[in-house]
C-alpha cells in the first residue's frame, strides 16, 4: 500500500514504524488563586533555567560536530527563552491568575498564531518554532517527560503528526532511517534537517498516517516523496534490495571523491559545491568538490537579532578558504529580500517582494551592512583563494555601483592597516533576463559570471519558483531559459573569461549534456549531487553534447527539450535516483 506525499529529503530507508502520540493537549484553562502566583512565577523561572541549561548543553555537543544548521535552530530556541517579549506576557498571565502551564499555553498560541497568519513562509515556520519551545516549558513545568530520541537503540522510521526541530537536534541518522510526517513542509526546520542529516523524509502525508501499525516495516523514499506499507514479504526483500543498490552505488560514487572532473574526451570541468553554512562547507570538501561556487552567505544574518560583525564574519569566510585548502571559494554578497526575509535587516513589507528590494538592491540601499561584508570578504581574501560575486545584478548600473563599493571597502582596510588581497576576481550573477541579454557588457566590466538558474527561470517564464501549481521541476528546460543561459554563455567564452552556473539545473542530469554542449565549463551543485554529476561528467562527449545542445535550443517547446534529451541519452534519468547507471555516449 502507498502513502503519496511530499518529499523532502534524496536518502531512502526501511525499518520498522514507531509511531509518535501526538502531543498531549493542555487546556490552558488553569487558575490560581492569588497567594499561589509567586510560587508559579518562581516555577516559570526554574524552567526556564532549566531549559536553558539543556539547550546549552546540546548546543555545546552541537557545535563540538559543527552541525551548524542545527546549532542555529537550538540557539534560537535559547534566544526565546531570553526574550522578554516572550516571558514577560507569560508572567503577566501569572499574576492575573493563569497557571504557569496555561499562562505558557496562552501566550505560545496568541504569538504562534500572530505568526502563522503572516504572509511570509519565514515567519510561518518560525511559529512552529515558538510551538516547540512553548512544549517544552509545558511539559518541564507539569512533570511528564517528553520522548527522548537519543536513546533509541533499534533501528526505526519515525511516524509523527509533527517532529520538532528541538528533537531533530538529538536524532542519531544511523538509528532513524526515516521520517514520516502528516503535516510539515519542505522547508520546515524538521525537513531542513532530516535532509541536511541523510534521513529519508516524507512529509504532508496527511491523516494516510493513520494507515500505518506500530512495529511493521515501511519503506520511505525521500526523493520521491512516497511511503509503502503492509509490505508483503517479497516486496520488503525486492525494497532491502533496492536499498543495498542505493548503498552499493553511494559506495561506488566514492570512488569519485578524489578525481578530477573530466569529460569521457578529457576536457577539464571544475565542478565546485553551494554551500549554506559551515556544515556544508565540510560536506563541500568532504566529497572533493573543486571549490566552492556559491557561498550563500544569508544564514550569518538568520535568526540574529542584530547582523553580524566584520570579525565575526571575517572568521567563517577565513575558514572556508582553510577547509577548502587552495580551491576557489567563491562568496556571494548576501541575497537578502525577495522569499529570504532576515528580521534584523529590517527589510520593508512590499507587494511584490520577489520584484522588489532584495539582493545587491538591498545593499546599496544599507551601504554599512553591504561595507561590513566587504571588508570581511576582504580581510579574507587577504589570506585565502576567495572570489566575491553579487546577486540580482539587474545591468551594469547595480555592477559599478557594487564595484565602487568594493573600492571603498579596500580604501577604508588600507587607511586601518589590514592587509589587503593584491587582487580579486568579481563576478555576476545572471538571474535576471535583462543581465543575460546584456552579458556581452556586463562580462568586460567583471571577471567573471555565474548563472542563478532558479531565478532565471523564475523571472524568465514568470513563475514563482516556490508555487508549487505553476512551477514545474523541469522549468528550467524552457526553451526560453535555455537562449538565455547560451546567448551568456557566449559572452563569456568571447570574453575568454569564466562562465558558471549555480542554480538546481545544475545539479540536474538531464541538464548537464546541454549546459556542457552550451560552453559552460564550471558548473556549481549541492555538496550532496557532487559525486554523481562528476560521475555522469566523465561518461560524456562533448562533441555531441554540443550536438544535442544545438538540436535542444532549436525546440519549440519544454516538452520537446526533454524529449529531445532523451532520445540522445536514453538512460540519463537513472542518474536522479542513484540508480545503476546504464551509460551511453
Ligand atoms: C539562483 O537563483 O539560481 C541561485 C543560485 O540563487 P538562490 O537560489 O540563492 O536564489
Ligand atoms: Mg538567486
Amino acid at each position: 500500500m502507498l502513502i503519496k506525499g511530499v518529499p523532502a529529503s534524496h536518502a531512502i530507508g526501511m525499518a520498522p514504524a514507531f509511531i509518535l502520540p501526538p502531543n498531549p493537549i493542555i487546556k490552558g484553562q488553569e487558575t490560581i488563586r492569588p497567594h499561589q502566583i509567586g510560587d508559579h512565577l518562581e516555577q516559570l523561572e526554574l524552567a526556564v533555567d532549566h531549559l536553558k541549561k539543556l539547550y546549552t548543553q546540546t548546543l555545546a555537543s552541537l557545535e563540538q560536530e559543527n552541525n551548524t544548521v542545527q546549532s542555529q535552530i537550538i540557539g534560537f530556541h535559547r534566544m526565546l527563552l531570553e526574550d522578554p517579549e516572550f516571558l514577560e506576557p507569560i508572567q503577566a498571565q501569572i499574576r492575573q491568575g493563569w497557571a504557569a502551564p496555561s499562562a505558557v499555553q496562552k501566550v505560545v498560541e496568541e504569538l504562534s498564531a500572530q505568526f502563522a497568519q503572516l504572509e511570509s513562509q519565514y515567519f510561518q515556520e518560525r511559529a512552529q518554532d515558538i510551538q516547540d519551545v512553548g512544549n517544552r516549558l509545558i511539559h518541564q513545568l507539569q512533570g511528564i517527560r517528553m520522548p527522548d530520541f537519543s536513546a533509541l537503540t533499534e533501528k526505526v522510521v519515525l511516524v509523527a503528526d509533527e517532529i520538532l526541530p528541538s528533537d531533530m537536534a538529538v536524532i542519531r541518522c544511523d538509528i532513524v532511517q526515516g521520517i514520516v510526517l502528516k503535516g510539515s513542509s519542505t522547508t520546515s526546520h524538521t525537513a531542513i534537517l532530516a535532509n541536511s542529516m541523510g534521513i529519508a523524509a516524507v512529509v504532508s502525508c496527511g491523516t494516510a498516517i493513520e494507515r500505518i501499525a506500530p512495529g511493521e516495516t515501511i519503506y520511505v523514499d525521500g526523493e520521491k516523496g512516497i511511503v509503502e506499507y503492509s509490505l508483503p514479504p517479497q516486496r520488503i526483500a525486492q525494497l532491502e534490495e533496492s536499498i543495498d543498490h542505493y548503498h552499493r552505488s553511494q559506495v561506488e560514487l566514492e570512488s569519485y571523491r578524489d578525481r578530477s572532473t573530466l569529460t569521457q574526451d578529457h576536457t577539464s570541468i571544475e565542478l565546485c559545491a553551494n554551500i549554506l553554512d559551515l556544515s556544508s562547507l565540510q560536506r563541500a570538501a568532504q566529497v572533493g568538490a573543486d571549490g566552492i561556487g556559491l557561498f550563500r552567505t544569508e544564514f550569518l544574518y538568520l535568526d540574529k537579532v542584530l547582523p553580524p560583525t566584520e570579525e565575526e564574519q571575517y572568521q567563517v569566510y577565513r575558514s572556508a578558504g582553510q577547509t577548502m585548502k587552495g580551491r576557489p571559494v567563491s562568496i556571494r554578497t548576501i541575497d537578502i529580500g525577495g522569499d529570504k526575509e532576515v528580521p534584523c535587516l529590517g527589510v520593508r513589507q512590499e507587494l511584490n517582494p520577489l520584484l522588489g528590494c532584495r539582493g545587491i538592491r538591498l545593499c546599496l540601499e544599507q551601504p554599512d551592512i553591504f561595507l561590513t561584508q566587504l571588508r570581511a570578504i576582504l580581510r579574507a581574501a587577504a589570506q585565502e583563494n576567495i572570489r566575491v560575486f553579487y546577486p540580482m545584478i539587474g545591468g551594469i548600473e547595480d555592477l559599478l555601483k557594487a564595484k565602487d563599493f568594493l573600492f571603498q571597502a579596500l580604501e577604508s582596510l588600507q587607511a586601518d592597516g589590514y592587509p589587503i588581497p593584491a587582487d580579486i576576481q568579481q563576478g555576476v550573477m545572471v538571474e535576471i533576463p535583462s543581465a543575460a541579454l546584456l552579458s556581452h557588457i556586463l562580462i568586460k566590466h567583471c571577471d567573471f559570471i555565474s548563472i542563478g538558474s532558479n531565478d532565471l527561470t523564475q523571472y524568465t517564464i514568470a513563475a514563482d519558483r516556490l508555487n508549487a501549481h505553476i512551477y514545474r521541476p523541469d522549468a528550467h528546460f524552457d526553451p526560453g531559459v535555455l537562449q538565455l543561459i547560451y546567448k551568456t554563455a557566449q559572452s563569456c567564452t568571447q570574453a575568454g573569461k569564466p562562465c558558471s552556473l549555480c542554480g538546481e539545473m545544475a545539479s540536474d542530469p538531464l541538464a548537464v549534456p546541454l549546459l556542457l554542449g552550451m560552453g559552460l565549463r564550471h558548473l556549481s551543485v549541492n555538496p550532496a549531487s557532487v559525486l554523481r554529476i562528476r560521475r555522469l561528467i566523465s561518461h560524456l562527449d562533448l562533441a555531441k553534447a554540443r550536438q544535442v545542445a544545438l538540436e535542444a535550443l532549436n525546440c519549440d517547446s519544454t516538452q520537446a527539450v526533454l524529449e529531445c534529451i532523451l532520445t540522445h541519452y536514453p538512460s540519463i534519468e537513472e542518474y536522479r535516483y542513484d540508480k545503476e547507471p546504464i551509460y551511453e555516449h
